[in-house]
């Protein structure tokens, strides 16, 4: 296909599509941004209209302002830009997360933003969709990365947990505040009555956790830290918190927690290390190696094109097995690093 057919090329601001004249997850501000899901480094500020799937309005507006000039779709729903034919398709990775599908003369090209393939029971799972052209992020594109069942990482953090508990020591969970930390209170809620003492969230999550029970999530509420005044209680609660509470204010009544974290940089030794942590737990939000050589066979693309993480060596390997593969470069972080202190020395 020759270069002028493109239906999404990378321009300064962003990824934009010509046919249809808008961008979509820019990281300058443009007149009109489609948007995949409301993770900071693929919803930025400025723009001059924003277009996403319904159920990230909230968590959009909560991040980026009241006043947001927003159009929101449901899943499958269409709608003509210029000359292009445009649906959002589940992602499965935070609330209202989608996949963009673009279609123009006969044309059909995906941009994934972010996605995993398990259904973490909040979130809408993940849906394949046919195209000629996939644009997958490969944020975890290495075979080293590969994911055991959540089940399996639900079981090791409530025997931590017990431990802790039993150890008068409270348990602190740095989970991301959009998206891991829901998913995990939505897991251990599950559970029902199986944990040594209370549940509790930082309140930096509580704004994220209303958004994700107005569009319908099966999330219970949970009480915030502050709320909890008797000291032999807290001794026994695991505690939710964003990765960047860690040595905050907030936590320093909590005397010596025990501290863990719930990503899937946790598969990577040396990262537990760095922050201090005493446990990690193995659960992303991201596909690992073998989910994104499935999600990219399901599209049943010809050509593939790959951003965002380790691009090189998932090129090469769709190369091996005789795709038109590429690699595309694009100004997107990993939300879960980016919050991280650790982020600069990894920079
Ligand atoms: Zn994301
Ligand atoms: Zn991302």
């Amino acid at each position: 296909m020759a270069q002028a057919e493109a239906l999404v090329t990378v321009r300064p601001e962003g990824l934009y599509c010509p046919a249809g004249d808008f961008y979509i997850d820019p990281w300058r501000p443009v007149a009109r941004a489609v948007i995949t899901h409301a993770h900071a480094d693929h919803a930025r500020r400025g723009h001059g209209a924003y277009l996403a799937q319904h159920a990230s309005a909230p968590l959009l507006r909560a991040r980026l302002g009241a006043d947001l000039t927003l159009q929101t779709l449901a899943y499958g729903e269409t709608v003509q830009l210029g000359g292009v034919r445009l649906s959002l398709h589940p992602a499965g990775h935070v609330l209202g997360s989608a996949q963009v599908r673009l279609e123009h003369r006969g044309q059909v090209w995906v941009v994934s933003g972010d996605y995993k393939l398990d259904d973490d029971g909040l979130s809408t799972p993940f849906e394949p969709v046919r195209c000629h052209t996939f644009i997958t992020e490969s944020t975890f594109g290495l075979p080293i990365y590969r994911w055991p069942p959540a089940a399996e990482v639900l079981h090791q953090l409530l025997a931590w947990w017990h431990d802790n508990a039993a150890q008068g020591r409270t348990s602190v969970l740095y989970a991301y505040g959009l998206g891991k930390a829901q998913r995990v209170l939505a897991a251990l809620q599950r559970q029902g009555a199986h944990g040594p003492g209370p549940l509790l969230v930082h309140e930096a999550v509580q704004p994220i956790n209303a958004a994700y029970r107005a569009a319908g999530a099966p999330l219970s509420d949970v009480s915030s830290l502050g709320e909890l005044t008797d000291r032999c209680l807290l001794r026994r609660a695991l505690l939710v918190a964003p990765p960047a509470a860690q040595g905050g204010a907030a936590l320093r009544r909590l005397g010596d927690p025990a501290e863990g974290q719930a990503s899937g940089w946790m598969r990577v030794r040396g990262q537990r290390r760095r922050r201090g942590l005493e446990q990690g737990f193995v659960l992303s939000d991201h596909a690992d190696w073998p989910a994104l050589l499935r999600a990219i066979a399901a599209t049943g693309a010809e050509r593939v094109l790959v951003t965002h993480g380790q691009v090189a060596p998932l090129v090469r390997y769709l190369q091996e097995q005789g795709l038109d593969a590429h690699a595309l470069a694009t100004e997107y972080g990993d939300e879960e690093l980016v919050e991280h202190p650790v982020a600069e020395s990894l920079a």
